[in-house]
């Protein structure tokens, strides 16, 4: 799904720890633990274009719907989201698990110099065609960081290097040449290396079988796979919306791509998984059992869950 946006992201202070009116804002989570800062959303630092730029139709995640290029209703002169504090009360629950990978600050300070859509309309069309370009090459970039880091895949790090310095590069773009980027290209070759990335790491999962734990784009909606061992599995682009995956073992596994929307993982191990971002995580429930990759935060709402007994 689209456009979702992080307002507790742009709710975070730029560098010296407070928002615009000087008080020093809630974080409803962590800060994403991103190791390299420029693939942190910096809502300081960007002209709100999640909540400009992308399009998002009334459902479960946004109360009302909106157009790409316009601005949503809630959305102040100051950029900031009008509604922050109650963004799940007032049913935009799909704002609050929104990532940009930094793409934000980048399209606003870098491709554009630091003009906004307010201060030149004349820009503003291209800005917004150009953020869903740059949130896909961070993404691309926050993947193949992650891919170097790990030390099963050691035999790829020359390629995973030059994948990684191009990507980086067309981000430094132009705008008329991202505007024209052929992202499902750039995907194609990102996703070979990611794949070859994720046999090694799968290969050497405890418990692995290879073979075995196929799940890839596997339609497990609300499955029951309460204590499953999943260790090593392949669950790229698998639908886990609503499944039970309490206590499951999940070290090892691939979930790039994996749909976990409202997937119960109280209780699961997701040490040492791959290619798991935030925003799978934000999207879905857990608690403080819930074992996580370094990279990624403990989302708020997980505690307040607890809390609350659900
Ligand atoms: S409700 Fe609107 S302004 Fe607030 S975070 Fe979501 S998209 Fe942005």
């Amino acid at each position: 799904m689209s456009p979702r946006t992080s307002p507790e992201r742009r709710r975070q202070p730029p560098a010296d720890g407070r928002d615009r009116t000087g008080r020093r804002p809630a974080p409803r989570h962590a800060p994403n633990p991103a190791p390299d800062p420029e693939l942190r959303a910096d809502c300081g630092s960007c002209f709100a274009l999640c909540c400009v730029a992308l399009p998002f139709a009334p459902s479960a995640d946004f109360a009302v719907g909106k157009d790409a290029g316009q601005p949503c209703g809630n959305l102040r002169e100051d950029f900031r989201c009008g509604i922050h504090s109650r963004l799940r009360q007032e049913g935009f629950s799909g704002c609050t698990v929104f990532e940009c990978f930094g793409a934000g600050q980048k399209v606003s300070q870098v491709t554009f110099g630091g003009r906004h859509w307010r201060e030149d309309p004349r820009t503003a069309r291209r800005m917004f065609e150009v953020f869903p370009v740059m949130r896909q090459l961070h993404e691309f970039l926050w993947y193949l960081s992650e891919a170097l880091e790990l030390p099963p895949a050691r035999p790829l790090r020359r390629e995973l290097r030059r994948a990684l310095d191009e990507v980086g590069r067309l981000t430094r773009a132009g705008a008329g040449e991202l505007a024209d980027l052929d992202v499902p290209e750039v995907r194609r070759r990102v996703d070979e290396l990611l794949l070859r990335t994720s046999e090694l790491v799968r290969a050497t999962a405890p418990g692995h079988r290879r073979g075995r734990r196929n799940h890839r784009r596997a339609d497990l909606m609300g499955a029951r796979l309460k204590g499953a061992d999943l260790r090593g599995a392949d669950l790229r682009g698998a639908y886990l919306i609503a499944a039970d995956l309490r206590g499951a073992d999940l070290r090892g596994a691939d979930l790039i791509g994996a749909d976990l929307r409202d997937a119960d993982l109280r209780g699961a191990d997701l040490t040492g998984s791959v290619f798991l971002t935030q925003p799978q995580v934000d999207a879905a429930r857990g608690d403080a059992r819930t074992a996580l990759p370094r990279r990624l935060a403990r989302p708020a709402h997980w505690r307040s869950a607890a809390r609350g007994g659900s």
